[in-house]
């Protein structure tokens, strides 16, 4: 068994093997479309190459790795320069939820493809009616004969129109009189290429659809697709949020200090840096983000307790929203100027504006900060009728 710093040359090595120029620095939150071909394939690669799934168990499939390694890899990848993956949904979510609490047969029947990234996934949480609120999601399935016949409509389905298979949160039975209003709720997997789904962008502030509604017209699905006992979904659609990040952040974050560096030549070179305002500001950010960085390896490193990952969510989300306030400053007028304008106002411009969905997705802040202070502080909680 050889040492850390000999897995960090093995991982050094291929990327720097297999990066190439056409892949570098491409996708990414707001770019989720961008060279998505080419960055399925680099995908592709780096699973037959045995990266994507570095954490799972071996005998499903993974590396087993510990976390060391795992913090190893996502430093070296994000430093790399190489593009935005497009298995999160599937290696970092339904995966380990599969693992977790799937049968047998569903991880033999769904593993090998999430780790080949031959079958895509996508999030059928929201609806309409039901964000902040996901227990009072309306899609309905019911059993007919071997199958589920599910019924309703999701909304902001994250790259629903290159998913496979969608994880869908659905109503199978009505809440027994007494009981929470999540339970009665079933986790499905259900196939994305049927008649009875239909995908449908929805543009975004930025111009693109990254997302989707997709409503489910008598959508079919095998009866023992269900993860965990029918009525007990939540369980498991909370499991899946808890799998989110992990050891990604650490990548995440060597990806702002690469957004920061970028945006102080940036402010250098349109003079922005002679107003003091922005140099305070542009100091602020990196020293926030060296606090960000140090409280999540702190955070990683011991067993996960409550109220942490929100607290990790809403320095990230309002760190990134700050660069992209403070890129327009930098840019002045040009950032605010209507049409195309070159490759850094239109970069900025992107960022700037996506940002805006990072306290929102994933949990909004208003979400977080509910969370710290009823479960963390113990505060009253909120009247929820
Ligand atoms: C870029 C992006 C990608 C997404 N991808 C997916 C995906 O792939 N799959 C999926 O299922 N969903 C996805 N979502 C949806 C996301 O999870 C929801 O937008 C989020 O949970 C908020 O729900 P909502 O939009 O219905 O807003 P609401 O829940 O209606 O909230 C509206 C406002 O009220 C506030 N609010 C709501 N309840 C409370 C409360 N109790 N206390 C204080 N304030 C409150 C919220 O913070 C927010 O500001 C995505 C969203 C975005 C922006």
């Amino acid at each position: 068994m050889h040492g850390d710093e000999e897995f960090r040359g093995e991982v050094r090595e291929w990327l720097a093997a297999n990066v190439t120029d056409e892949v570098r620095g491409v996708g990414g939150p707001g770019r989720e479309n961008e060279a998505y071909p080419q960055r399925l394939e680099f995908t592709r690669r780096l699973a037959a190459a045995g990266w994507t799934c570095l954490a799972w168990p071996v005998e499903h499939g993974g590396r087993g790795a510990s976390l060391s390694r795992q913090v190893i890899f996502h430093e070296e990848y994000a430093r790399s320069g190489a593009p935005a993956r497009v298995d999160h949904i599937g290696t970092t979510m339904v995966g380990p939820t599969l693992i977790a609490l799937g049968t047998e047969r569903q991880r033999r029947r769904f593993l090998p493809g999430i780790a080949a990234v031959d079958e895509l996934w996508c999030q059928g949480y929201s609806e309409p009616g039901a964000g902040s609120d996901l227990a009072g999601v309306t899609t309905r399935a019911r059993l007919d004969g071997d199958q589920w016949v599910i019924t309703g409509q999701k909304v902001w389905t994250s790259l629903a129109h290159v998913a496979d298979w969608c994880f869908v949160l659905a109503r199978t039975a009505p809440v027994p009189a007494g009981a929470a209003r999540h339970t009665g709720l079933s986790y499905l997997l259900v196939p994305m290429r049927q008649p009875g789904v239909t995908v449908r962008p929805i543009r975004q502030l930025t111009g693109d659809s990254e997302f989707n509604e997709v409503f489910f017209d008598d959508a079919r699905t095998d009866a023992d697709l269900v993860v965990g006992e029918p009525g007990q979904g939540w369980r498991v659609a909370m499991a899946t949020l808890g799998f989110e990040r992990g050891a990604a952040t650490v990548g995440q974050q060597i990806g702002f200090q690469r957004d920061l560096d970028d945006l102080i030549t940036l402010a250098r070179r349109t003079g922005a840096v002679a107003d003091p305002a922005v140099r305070e500001r542009l100091t602020r950010a990196w020293i926030d983000l060296s606090v960000l960085r140090s409280h999540t390896l702190r955070v990683l490193a011991e067993p996960a307790s409550v109220g942490t990952a929100s607290v990790i969510k809403l320095l990230w989300s309002r760190w990134r929203q700050s660069l992209g306030e403070l890129s327009m400053s930098v840019l002045g007028a040009a950032g605010a100027a209507a049409g195309p304008g070159d490759q850094d106002v239109e970069r900025w411009r992107r960022h700037f504006l996506f940002s805006r969905a990072d306290t929102i997705y994933g949990g909004s802040n208003e979400i977080q900060r509910g969370i710290v202070a009823e479960r963390v502080l113990g505060l009253p909680r909120q009247d929820r009728r």
